[in-house]
């Protein structure tokens, strides 16, 4: 049985959590409590910590002058520098986390596409931007996995967002006794993955491991972060995915029957046309792997970067596309 670490996420604690919308409500989403028996959450409401109450009248964001303000426009309270005051001792006080889930299109915990208005009035133009709270976590945390919900029921999007909570995960497992043995066998055991998002920036982050220069480990643990999360941060391409299969096949196929090569290889083809999850054809390599006891590819996280019960197909429709 695959082991995995516990990321520790903070999400919008009205994400199921509490019932500390404006209006009272609460929202349910399906992604944060499928992967709750596999993190460690940290709630949060700023609005709620700010003392507004519950329910309360809505808060906005409006452009005046040169800068965002955070309005209630009920009682013409501005609540920017409340807002400003809590997370800023919210970040700072903040243990490390691995990653974010925030409420989208919140004026507090929006990460994009957040109306930013012109004044208080119902029909005042607007624009869009982002929340105060989820502009400031992407200037403090953005090269962790920090996404919205509305974003996580994108297939593709969820399975990137999981892939890097993990790996940020176990990477903090490793960082509480760093030994250079340590992370050479973390890059080994992550070597096909890391193959997926870049070629070259797996290469790099081996050079790094081989410390020539003979660095203190800290050091050396800091440079492989920063390259790491910067490779992570963008999705591959499923032709890298088809890539690495095609590569990890390269170890086993010369004990598969004829049918069997030919069953991989029309699998491949049919995740190329977008008919099966890549999930599927790692399932069927890593029973291959089994049967061979192939250690190298057993090893690897490409075929276990997270938790299989997180794999869903639910999709919002937008497939490859965003
Ligand atoms: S979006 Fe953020 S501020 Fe608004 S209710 Fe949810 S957690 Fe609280």
């Amino acid at each position: 049985m695959d082991t995995f670490p516990k990321p520790r996420v903070v999400v919008s604690r009205c994400l199921g959590f509490e019932k500390c919308r404006y209006d009272g409500s609460v929202i349910s989403d399906p992604t944060v409590p499928l992967l709750e028996p596999h993190v460690e959450y940290i709630t949060v409401c700023p609005e709620k910590e700010i003392g507004l109450g519950v329910p309360r009248d809505p808060v906005r964001l409006v452009q005046k002058n040169d800068e965002k303000r955070l309005f209630q426009p009920a009682t013409g309270k501005d609540v920017t520098e409340g807002m400003q005051s809590f997370i800023d001792r919210f970040l700072d006080g903040l243990v490390e986390v691995d990653g974010f889930i925030l409420k989208h299109r919140s004026p507090s915990c929006g990460l994009s596409n957040v109306k930013i208005y012109y004044g208080f009035e119902e029909k005042v133009n607007h624009f869009r931007g982002k929340g105060m709270f989820g502009e400031a976590v992407l200037r403090s945390h953005g090269s962790l996995p920090v996404e919205d919900e509305g974003r996580l029921r994108n297939f593709s999007i969820r399975e990137h967002f999981l892939t890097r909570l993990f790996t940020m995960a176990s990477f903090r497992e490793f960082k509480k006794e760093p030994t250079m043995k340590g992370l050479v066998n973390f890059h080994t055991n992550n070597k096909l993955l890391f193959m997926a998002f870049s070629q070259d920036t797996m290469r790099e982050l081996g050079r790094i491991t081989a410390n020539p220069e003979k660095q203190p480990i800290e050091k050396v643990t800091g440079s492989y972060e920063v390259l790491m999360r910067k490779m992570l941060a963008t999705m591959p391409r499923f032709t890298s995915w088809i890539n690495v299969l095609q590569h990890a096949f390269g170890f086993i196929s010369d004990g598969l029957e004829k049918e069997e090569k030919e069953l991989f290889l029309n699998s491949i083809e049919e995740y190329r046309d977008e008919r099966i999850p890549l999930s599927t054809l790692i399932k069927l390599l890593k029973s291959y792997a089994l049967r061979f006891n192939e250690e190298y590819l057993l090893r690897q996280t490409f075929l276990k970067p997270f938790p299989l019960d997180l794999v869903k197909i639910t999709d919002s429709g937008q497939g490859r596309k965003l």
